[in-house]
């Protein structure tokens, strides 16, 4: 026993494990997390434009940095699955996305654009904000939160297949580049 092995620990609190239980924390935090509007009824409609935008993983990158980029990711990755779900609605009613007080106006049929391009925009920024290693195991996180949030708690394989679309999109896109460039 010993420096081998403390090594062997040191490496492995470092990678792995810690930072994937981080991630998958996250996520599951941030899937319900942008419905926080419906709390605030006051101020923000329910599908609020500030909760159900890219916004806010990048508010925990900016002033939550100490968290770590699985942190980060682990917030986009939920909020996307969230977005492409709330994607689904039609675009009435609480089906839009909402302006917040003063001035409680709709984006009528822009809704769906804002949701399609802020889940995407979401599930890249998780990728990017992590180092290629971890990428995968977001990607798996990704795919789970998906699967899970649309069969389980929307009840609809639809949902599940445009969620998985979402997480897997913007990896398939970039793999796809490194492959032209390469
Ligand atoms: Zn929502």
């Amino acid at each position: 026993m010993g420096d081998a092995m403390l090594e062997a620990l040191g490496r492995l609190a470092l990678t792995g494990p810690g930072q994937a239980a981080v991630l998958a924390g996250a996520t599951a935090l941030a899937l319900a997390a942008p419905d926080v509007d419906l709390l605030m009824l006051r101020l923000l409609h329910h599908r609020s434009i500030l909760t159900h935008s890219v916004l806010f993983p990048l508010l925990v990158l900016w002033f939550l940095p100490a968290l770590g980029p699985a942190a980060v990711a682990g917030v986009a990755l939920g909020v996307a699955v969230h977005f492409a779900a709330d994607l689904l609605s039609p675009a009435r009613g609480f089906g839009q996305v909402w302006l917040p007080e003063p001035f409680q106006v709709s984006l009528g049929r822009w809704s769906h654009l804002w949701l399609l391009v802020n889940a995407l925009g979401a599930s890249w920024l998780a990728l990017a904000v992590l180092p290629p290693g971890a990428r995968g195991l977001a990607l798996g996180v990704g795919v789970v939160a998906a699967l899970g949030y649309g069969l389980v708690r929307e009840r609809s394989v639809l949902s599940a297949l445009v969620a998985l679309a979402v997480v897997a999109g913007p990896a398939a896109w970039d793999r796809w580049g490194r492959g032209l460039l390469a």
